[in-house]
């Protein structure tokens, strides 16, 4: 299946202002952007549009200010930020619509580049206020979305505004839609998923999507100790989700009548507390006893997981194996890096914790498409509609428009 939504590349721009919704969600510190990676993303979409002759209006949330201006979370930043990256002045508005950002759109050249405030400085963002959308609209004479990272959400900036202009598909929208589509859609086979991390509930519904089209699933992880819990082996101190425990249960249930093969961790690397100088115990084998913690996937496990990994056709790897940000039990999540990283078959990670884990071992290059969206990929897999998408046009309506 190919992707449905008009795309970015057939929209008629040159002279034009396109509103861009971007995923500018970056983490701060100290007045500066300390990982410019999800602005460097969008990159291709700006540069696109700045090379046809179009003026930008760019759009972004940053935190959550909870509907009203915080200067804490000013756009400011990613402004000098991405200006460095484009080697060209990049404006800041002063608010998201009021003041006088429409006078300022409208005096926006060929070229140009200004970015909205915080979009969620308005209360009407995450209400999605159709106020807002309309003011919004605007701004510009047709919308582009590449913010996959927020296509989950039904917000003003990300859908409502969708409904009072032609809305095209960013690249970056489009290559992340297409990309984790044909893992659940066309995969070479075999497909193996490693899920890890630390709540099954927030990753309950790709292991059941999973159940139906993969050949294997691999799980690590604090998500491991639900399943055992479930199991009714002794799991310690370990991180268990009361919830997951539950959802774990049923999961196992749902995996006796799958042709998916389902497999825990075989041994485990334990520790006193979540503290990176602990006591360190490996164990052969999954109970923990009363004292201790399971804070790594043992190296038996490591080994199984890195086999299955290689002779797969497809992995999509979403989770990491153990408390990674430790030394002491990186281990697991670095045996599975390694192996994604040199796997034949087509790679596909997703996460914001493993894309970092990926980063951190320096095998960040090697895998065929690292998603920048934690939920709205999650989603995506899952098989759930994504708002952010679902409100653009369809590519056989765009030609009529522009
Ligand atoms: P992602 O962002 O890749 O989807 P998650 O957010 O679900 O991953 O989980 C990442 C977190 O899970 C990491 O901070 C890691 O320390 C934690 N984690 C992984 N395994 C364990 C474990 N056994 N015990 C406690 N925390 C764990
Ligand atoms: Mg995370």
């Amino acid at each position: 299946m190919s992707f449905s939504k008009a795309s970015v590349r057939d929209a008629e721009v040159a002279g034009r202002r396109v509103l861009v919704r971007v995923d500018f969600n970056v983490p701060l510190a100290g007045g500066r952007v300390a990982d410019d990676m999800r602005i460097r993303a969008a990159l291709p979409t700006i540069e696109l549009l700045r090379e046809r002759g179009a003026a930008l209006v760019l759009a972004s949330h940053l935190g959550r200010p909870g509907g009203k201006p915080d200067p804490e979370l000013s756009m400011a930043p990613v402004a000098k930020r991405l200006g460095e990256l484009l080697g060209t002045e990049v404006k800041l508005a002063p608010g998201v619509i009021e003041g006088d950002v429409d006078l300022i759109c409208g005096a926006l050249g060929p070229g140009d580049v200004l970015l909205l405030e915080n979009t969620r400085f308005e209360p009407g963002e995450t209400e999605n206020d159709p106020k807002l959308s309309e003011a919004l609209a605007t701004l510009a004479d047709l919308y582009v979305n590449d913010a996959f990272g927020a296509a989950h959400r039904a917000h003003a900036s990300t859908e409502g505004v969708a409904h009072h202009l032609s809305g095209y598909a960013g690249l970056l929208l489009e290559r992340e839609v297409t990309e984790l589509t044909a893992v659940v859609e066309s995969p070479k086979r075999p497909l193996v998923v490693i899920l890890g991390g630390a709540k099954v509930s927030d990753k309950v519904g790709v292991i059941d999507r999973f159940l139906e089209v993969a050949d294997r699933i691999l799980i690590g992880g604090a998500m491991c100790f639900s399943f055992f819990r479930a199991q009714g082996i002794a799991t310690g101190d370990s991180l268990v989700e009361e919830k997951g425990v539950e959802l774990a249960a049923e999961a196992l249930e749902r995996a006796k009548d799958s042709d998916c093969e389902l497999t825990l961790p075989l041994d485990l690397v334990l520790g006193r507390s979540f503290d990176a100088e602990t006591e360190r115990r490996e164990s052969d084998g999954v109970e923990v006893p009363d004292g201790w913690m399971g804070l790594d996937i043992g190296l038996r496990t490591a080994e199984l997981y890195a086999e299955a990994v290689a002779g797969a056709g497809t992995v999509l790897w979403n989770g990491p194996m153990g408390a990674f940000e430790m030394e002491p039990f990186a281990a697991g999540t670095r045996a599975v890096a390694e192996a994604v990283a040199k796997a034949p078959g087509t790679t596909v990670v997703g996460g914001g914790d493993s894309v970092a884990a990926l980063r951190k071992f320096g095998l960040d290059d090697e895998v065929d498409w690292l998603s920048t969206g934690g939920g709205a990929s999650l989603e995506l897999l899952e098989g759930k509609k994504l708002p952010g998408v679902e409100a653009l046009m369809d590519a056989e309506d765009s030609d009529s428009d522009a």
